[in-house]
């Protein structure tokens, strides 16, 4: 029957020898669950707890075919026909719970961290260390081989298919072009030749797992790096991998080594589906499309206007694995919507942490993390609505417990009321919605616009201060001047902020004011043209690699970021992330200082010293993002009651503090109190 609210979503696809019960795909990720102790039964409950929720077709992430394709040197690895024992515990929950699950066959190539690293012919690619050495014929044929073997294991685990990673710049995909692949025999050259690895692959697969197995290939249809692909040339090997039997097509969008965001919060949702759909029609199989698309209105649009066949998310299964559910029960306002922060899922993984997510810790924590019913049934009091008083609320009051949530503001939020404003950051907003949804889902009692003294705290048994952050102020002569300005005064347009400004703190807040005092002040929100412009990206996709020179619009300030410290500018900023912020900077002619030291502020502007040499920036405002300080105001009076209480959040420690650690530690007590 038609699903009443998300129609196209909810079709099932019909593969021939198996029918998939939706359009959704839980796209590759690599969670780190992978390489951990126990971690096939950790893998287990996560993939079971996504296939509860719905999803159509998982893809697990990315297992080497052999040792040298490894991402890294303790990366996953499926050769050996002992490890098929291993991968069926994940199988066997996915298929108990209804779903279905491929796994991903990685070879990373040149990518590999580690010495014994290869690639089509020699050469280093720029995020890794290791220089890559090129493949022999016979170890070239040898990989072949080893990828069929690795679907063939695969098949006896149980997986449904397997999905060859083509694409984000790994091996396969750095023998398809010239930037990498220099070789001089059948395997190099003409692009009959460069395309021979891939199929020969592809045919290998197909003859070792016969014709009722699912080959998804991820195919990189924008490589968003220098001679890279051409458009014509991948839809031919489109063509040709449909005529050696693959089943699905997945996009697969930039190279790791792009200097272009693909998945950052900046990227307008759904920036790529037009790619897909650009190859709409060449092929007769389904073509899966991807980026940025996290919620089911936005899948049902590009479902609906036949721009791809089926819709691949991944980080939105780690902020809510019943997202699936959630859609088809036409409640799509109660999904915590994945605000591609990379805060927790990918940083974690480049730190080399299991992954988890910032809106949700339960993610990766299954078999750890439990939500039961508490034991002794408590009243209490939570003061402050932001991110941990928030995540903490939602999570005691579900657990049975009864919650008053205080807050002196008119909204919840805290923190996030800002962060909202930033140009690109405009998901906060979803997950503002989700908790407005989850407080009033559960029952949980909100006083806002009150600001609590302590009187009322007296009828709880356990008291909660999340009561949050206040900035720091700047205490040099001239501080009072009218000139110098908040963050806030700027997020919350309390000020009409100059043409000249001056940044003191360049933290995560000043690189975040910076931009937003980068965008016009009519247009904060950035348009799709206007997104892929400014990165170069080409629309037409006529040019290799689907890449042109940038349109800059001409900055409407002049900017100077400050800090004390001697360090580069945005090196604490998230590893996945900090480089797309720093490139923005620079490439606006932000000026960026390190080692000053704030002397005075007067009518000219800010006097600094910097190396001993002193100096005055003119300016019109002085913004002030110099960090936080916690907000204990209450601690006394709380610790006079006589009755238990806790601190959480920004509260307890405002140095580092992001909404990561907020949300986590928010769930953390919940689950014990
Ligand atoms: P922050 O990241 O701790 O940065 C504070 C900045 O103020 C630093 O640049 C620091 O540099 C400077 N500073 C500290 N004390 C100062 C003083 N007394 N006088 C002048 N400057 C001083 O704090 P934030 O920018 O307020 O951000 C708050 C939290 O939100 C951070 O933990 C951040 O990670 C998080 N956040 C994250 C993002 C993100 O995109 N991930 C975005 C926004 C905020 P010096 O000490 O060298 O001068
Ligand atoms: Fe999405 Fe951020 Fe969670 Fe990663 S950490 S899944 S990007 S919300």
């Amino acid at each position: 029957m038609e699903n009443e609210y998300y129609p196209h979503l909810f079709k099932p696809l019909d593969l021939g020898f198996t029918t998939l019960k939706n359009r959704v795909l839980m796209g590759s990720m690599h969670t780190g669950l992978e390489e951990a102790k126990n971690g096939y039964k950790k893998m287990a409950a996560f993939y079971a707890e996504r296939a509860r929720g719905g999803v159509g077709l998982i893809v697990t992430g990315g297992i080497s075919p052999n040792l040298q394709g490894r991402v890294a040197p303790f990366s996953s690895q499926l050769s050996f026909p002992w490890q098929v024992k291993h991968h069926k515990k994940v199988t066997k929950a996915v298929h108990d719970e209804g779903g279905k699950i491929c796994l991903q066959i990685l070879h990373a190539g040149r990518y590999a961290y580690h010495p014994l690293s290869i690639g089509p012919s020699t050469s280093k690619a720029p995020i890794s260390p290791f220089k890559a050495r090129g493949l022999t014929k016979l170890e070239l044929k040898k990989t072949i081989w080893d990828y069929a073997n690795c679907a063939r294991l695969a098949q006896k685990a149980g997986y449904d298919g397997v999905e060859v990673m083509g694409s984000e710049g790994y091996l396969i995909n750095q023998f398809l072009v010239k930037r990498t692949n220099k070789r001089k025999d059948e395997y190099g050259g003409s692009y009959e030749n460069r395309m021979r690895f891939a199929l020969e692959i592809v045919e290998a697969i197909r003859k070792k797992t016969g014709p009722n197995f699912i080959i998804i290939f991820r195919l990189s249809m924008l490589d968003l790096v220098e001679d890279g692909s051409q458009w014509e040339e991948v839809v031919e090997l489109a063509k040709r991998l449909e005529k050696a039997g693959v089943t699905i097509i997945n996009t697969g969008i930039g190279w790791h080594e792009a200097r272009i965001p693909t998945i950052a919060t900046m990227v307008p949702r759904a920036a790529f589906t037009w790619v897909t759909e650009k190859m709409k029609g060449e092929v007769s199989i389904p073509l899966v499309t991807t980026n940025r698309i996290n919620h089911p209105k936005i899948a049902e649009d590009i479902l609906s206007s036949n721009q791809a066949d089926m819709v691949s998310m991944a980080r939105p299964f780690l902020a809510d694995s019943e997202l699936v559910n959630k859609a088809k029960e036409g409640k799509a306002e109660a999904i915590n919507t994945c605000i591609a922060c990379n805060q927790a899922c990918l940083d974690h993984i480049f730190e080399r942490k299991i992954a988890s997510c910032l809106v949700n810790p339960f993610a990766c924590r299954e078999t750890e993390l439990k939500s039961t019913p508490a034991k002794i049934k408590k009243k209490i009091a939570v003061i402050g609505a932001g991110p941990s008083g928030l995540a903490f609320s939602v999570e005691a009051q579900k657990r049975g417990h009864s919650v008053t949530l205080f807050d002196k503001g008119n909204e919840i939020g805290g923190q996030f009321n800002y962060a909202k404003k930033v140009p690109g950051k405009e998901e906060f907003y979803e997950t503002l919605r989700f908790y407005n949804y989850e407080l009033k889902n559960y029952g949980v009692d909100i006083k806002l616009k009150t600001m609590v003294t302590g009187d009322e705290l007296n009828d709880f048994d356990e008291i909660i201060l999340a009561a949050g952050v206040h900035p720091r102020k700047l205490t040099i002569e001239g501080s009072d001047h009218p000139k110098v300005i908040s963050y806030i005064d700027v997020l919350t347009e309390k000020v009409k902020v100059g043409e000249h400004v001056a940044i003191i703190g360049a933290g995560g807040i000043g690189f975040d004011v910076s931009d937003y005092l980068l965008h016009s002040d009519e247009s904060h929100e950035p348009s799709l043209e206007d997104f892929l412009s400014r990165w170069g990206v080409d629309r037409s996709n006529e040019s290799r690699g689907g890449i042109i020179d940038k349109d800059l619009p001409k900055p409407p300030r002049k900017i100077t970021l400050m800090q004390r410290k001697k360090t580069r500018l945005g090196k604490g900023l998230g590893k996945t992330t900090g480089w797309i912020h720093r490139t923005n900077l620079k490439e606006n002619n932000v000026v960026m200082l390190s080692g000053v030291e704030y002397e005075k502020v007067d009518d000219i502007g800010l006097h600094i010293k910097v190396d001993g040499r002193s100096d005055v920036i003119a300016c019109d405002h002085i913004v002030v993002c110099a960090g936080q300080l916690v907000n204990q105001d209450l601690k006394e009076k709380l610790e006079s009651l006589n009755k238990p209480f806790h601190i959480i959040g920004g509260a307890l420690e405002a140095g580092e503090l992001d909404a990561k650690r907020a949300i986590d530690q928010g769930v953390r007590l919940a689950l014990e109190i």
